[in-house]
């Protein structure tokens, strides 16, 4: 069925924008505004939507938007599973002293999970972890964390990093979903979840909603208990063998910061994604607030762009997500970051080439600002 990408607005106070959200639709939703969503639909879904009162304009059928920004030029300067593997294995290599690769678990269809540990020593109390590529179709989440390891690799000898890597660990998880990025490479540039086999026939878990803190309690287009949809939560917490790897790596390691990288919308997510209720605890919401919005100001002060600092519920509900998690669960400070671009029209998910570079520049200092946090505290 033809599917396009539609920008929903709402003039009805009978079907505001928020219960476009809150409704199990089904719906791929790409971006949401105060005044608009944009999402993907086939014109089944557009025109229940239509139906239901709101106003669906068509920004562009999916083919077009596809063949415009899926260009071979746009290829370059992503990894891809093999050219990454390779590129971890070189790093740690070349910095044996300071650097490990780990092999963390293994995807659904058996391709290796891969970490890399930065430090001088071994299991030290003060760890931080990045993560990436847990939607296959956000190839610059992986491109960030890559060049964050690089740059701590070849920094290492001078201040302020070598400080940081004397006192803690930072590991790192470019590609949470490697399964899923070699399908969005291969076959659809567009798929976002695992490339598990869902009972039905299905496939796909969303690994972003199969964390196992509320995991579930929700049931909505961005939070779905239905196996074919994109955001499917899969059939119960820690179904998927990506999330587990990510589970007991965070279980060992009792990292004292969890960042992970997402795209798009330019946004700095901080708990909670399954309530609009604030953190209880009021320190540590204000700590975490203060920090999405010291990293939105590190952002903007490199290239001007403008991420903004938000509750994650704020863009809209998901249960099970990472920071969720690795906050209610361990009260570890956690963010999501969605990167470049800020619409659809500047290419959503396919970002244009030329564009990675500025993107790791301005979230460079962000990153090793909450390296900072975590591990720059004074020996005590
Ligand atoms: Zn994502």
């Amino acid at each position: 069925m033809a599917s396009l990408i539609a920008r929903v607005t709402s003039t009805s106070p009978r079907s505001p924008l928020t219960r476009l959200l809150t409704a199990p639709l089904g719906l791929d939703v790409w971006e949401v505004k105060p005044d608009y969503v944009v999402l993907q639909a086939d014109e089944v879904q557009a025109g229940r939507l239509e139906a239901m009162g709101y106003i669906v304009d068509q920004l562009q059928m999916i083919e077009p938007y596809v063949s415009t920004f899926a260009t071979e030029a746009a290829v370059t300067g992503n990894h891809t599973v093999a050219t990454l593997e390779q590129d971890l294995r070189r790093l740690a290599e070349e910095h044996s002293e300071i650097a490990e690769l780990h092999e963390i678990g293994r995807s659904v269809e058996g391709r290796p999970l891969l970490a890399l540990r930065i430090g001088e020593r071994r299991e030290s109390a003060r760890k931080v972890a990045f993560f990436g590529c847990h939607h296959a179709r956000e190839w610059i989440s992986v491109e960030v964390p890559y060049r964050l390891a690089e740059y701590l690799l070849g920094n290492s000898s001078s201040d302020p990093v070598q400080g940081w890597l004397q006192q803690g660990e930072v590991w790192v998880a470019p590609m949470v979903n490697p399964d899923g990025h070699e399908h969005t490479r291969t076959t659809n540039r567009l798929w976002r979840k695992n490339r598990r086999r869902n009972e039905g026939g299905s496939i796909g878990v969303d690994p972003n909603r199969n964390y196992g803190y509320m995991w579930g309690t929700l049931d909505v287009s961005t939070s779905s208990h239905v196996p074919s949809d994109e955001t499917y939560v899969g059939p119960r917490a820690f179904s998927e063998p990506e999330v587990r790897a990510v589970r007991d790596l965070v279980a060992r390691q009792l990292f004292g910061g969890v960042l992970s990288y997402h795209s798009y919308s330019q946004l700095i997510l901080y708990p909670w994604g399954y309530t609009s209720e604030a953190i209880d605890d009021e320190t540590d919401h204000s700590e975490m607030r203060a920090h999405a919005e010291k990293m939105e100001q590190l952002i903007r002060g490199v290239h001007g762009a403008r991420y903004k600092a938000q509750q994650s519920s704020k863009l809209y509900p998901t249960a099970g997500d990472t920071a969720d998690w690795t906050y209610g669960e361990y009260d570890a400070p956690s963010f999501t970051i969605e990167l470049r671009p800020s619409s659809a029209m500047d290419g959503g998910f396919i970002l244009p080439a030329d564009q990675i570079q500025p993107c790791w520049e301005e979230n460079r200092p962000a990153a090793l600002e909450f390296i900072r946090s975590v591990l720059g505290k004074p020996p005590s």
